[in-house]
Parts: structure tokens; sequence; C-alpha cells
């Protein structure tokens, strides 16, 4: 289904969330910055009241509290307001370090990550998602990057922190850290948008490592660049998404999206559609599992 999805009667939209049953699921989540421009406060009260169990968080400068150095209480303000503090998104401008010859340089990018693991660690956040790689033309896949990698998943073991990593442009390289790291403390981030530009086939990067899916990111685009729209708005397969979707998946389904132009400026609105577009996207998984 692509556009004009409605709320129905009798789905989560209408009980504003007082229902969490989805094929398995613990609940709905959304990305704690959704485009606009609120404090996190009032922005975890906005979600909260459209029906989402949790909510996820950008530990970089973007985010006003962590550029005021204020990050520490963040985990309070989310857990304060209702929401479960599903995972954190590390910042990753440093992360094509991760495949240089030169080990100074991936010390960086591992320092970045260590201190995203650590302050999961310090505040129980179950989560950290990684980016791997980035650009349109990254340094190729090397050996040194795949072992600071498995430096980084023994911290998070030992801290008892997960690191989900998502597939973006260049999924091989998600690929390879996967198959090579075999560890209950690494599992994937599946983003449906990276999937509908960058995959090979909609939800075939799923069906390969939903076995290991922790966390997710879904969105919609017109396949022409990551808009993340809410999903049926763009051009995305959703069914097929469904259909590789690990039916027994315990974690929660996450939104990670901006309104578009025209559903700008009534932000309570734009969080109960995307209630109603994971409705419609759990009730296509039950479809596909149903079928399979
Ligand atoms: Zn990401």
């Amino acid at each position: 289904m692509q556009g004009g999805l409605e709320p129905r009667p009798g789905s989560c939209y209408s009980d504003r969330g007082t229902r969490v049953a989805h094929m398995g699921t613990r609940g709905y989540g959304i990305f704690s910055w959704f485009g606009y421009r609120p404090a996190l406060e009032r922005r975890v009260r906005a979600i909260k009241a459209a029906g989402y169990q949790a909510t996820a968080l950008w530990l970089g400068r973007h985010e006003p509290l962590v550029h005021e150095g204020k990050a520490d209480t963040i985990p309070s303000v989310i857990r304060d307001g209702g929401l479960f503090f599903e995972y954190v998104h590390a910042p990753y401008g440093n992360v094509n370090k991760l495949w240089s010859a030169d080990p100074s340089e991936r010390a960086v990018i591992r320092g970045d990550y260590a201190s995203a693991i650590r302050f999961c660690a310090r505040h129980r956040v179950p989560t950290v998602v990684m980016h791997v790689v980035k650009g349109i033309n990254p340094p190729a896949y090397a050996s040194g990057g795949r072992d600071t990698f498995a430096d980084l998943v023994k911290l998070a073991e030992d801290l008892g922190v997960r690191i989900a990593v998502e597939n973006t442009r260049h999924e091989a390289y998600v690929e390879r850290i996967l198959e090579s790291l075999d560890s209950p403390s690494l599992g994937f981030c599946y983003d449906s948008s990276h999937d509908f530009l960058h995959g090979e086939e909609a939800g075939a990067v799923l069906a390969r490592w939903g076995k290991r899916l922790l966390v997710t990111h879904l969105s919609d685009n017109d396949g022409l660049a990551d808009r993340h729209w809410l999903p049926g708005l763009g051009t995305g397969r959703w069914e097929a998404v469904a259909r590789s979707f690990p039916p027994f998946y315990g974690g929660y389904l996450t939104l990670e999206v901006l309104p578009k132009r025209e559903q700008f400026g009534d932000p309570e609105r734009f969080l109960r559609d995307g209630i109603a577009r994971l409705d419609w996207i759990a009730s296509l998984v039950r479809e596909a599992s149903s079928q399979a």
C-alpha cells in the first residue's frame, strides 16, 4: 500500500496506544528527533501521548542536551516521561577511519564508539546503533577495521550492552562484520529506507540478518533520497519487507521519520499518523507470516 493510509476504526490510532498487540513485538517506538523543535521533555510527552511505548536518542551535538554537555540527564527525561529508552544512535562522523591502515586513525572511531557503549552501560540503555561505513566511496573493507570492531563488541559484552549495526549504502560491510563476529552483544539494525535505496532487493538484507535483528529504523522514501517519510508515503515495497520480517522478533517497531512539508505544523497528528502506519506494517507482517 502506498500513500493515503488512513487510520482505521479499532486500530491503535483510535485507542491512543492503550493496546500493545503486534505480532509478538513489545510495542511501538519513534526516534526522539522527528522534525519538531520543542525541547526533548515536550517531545517525549507528545510521543507518549500519541501512544508509543519507546523512544531513542541521537547521542550527538544535534540533540540540544548533548550539545550543552547534559547528555547524562537525558535518560531520566525519557523515563520520567513514561517511555522505554530503546537505543542510542552513535554519531558516525569518523566511521571511515575504521578502515584506515593507521591504528591511530582507527583509535579515533574506537574512542567515539566506546564512549557511546559506556553511556548505554551507565544508563542501562540496552542497545547502541552504529554505522560501520559512510559515503559514496569509502575505503576498502580491511581486517584492521574488523579487529577494531571486535574490540568494541568485547567491550559491549563486558558492559552488558548490545551493538546493532545498521545497513546503509555499501551494506556488504555490515554483512561482513555480522558474518565474522558472532556474539550475543552484536546484532542488526534494519533501516528500511537504506534498504529501498541501496539494497539489492527490498527485504533481502532483513531476510538474511533478521535472526539477529535488535532494532528497526522504519521510514519510506521516493527511491531517490533518504527522505524519512512515514511508511506508506513513498515507493517502498513494504509487502516485501513484511515477508522478510522475522516472526519471532521481540523488540519494538520503531520509526525514524520526519514530516513531509504538508504534514508540518501539527506534531500530534504526525505522531498519531505514525502509530496508524506501524499498525499497518504489523498487520502486513501478520498476514505474511500466516501465509508462510
Ligand atoms: Zn543510522
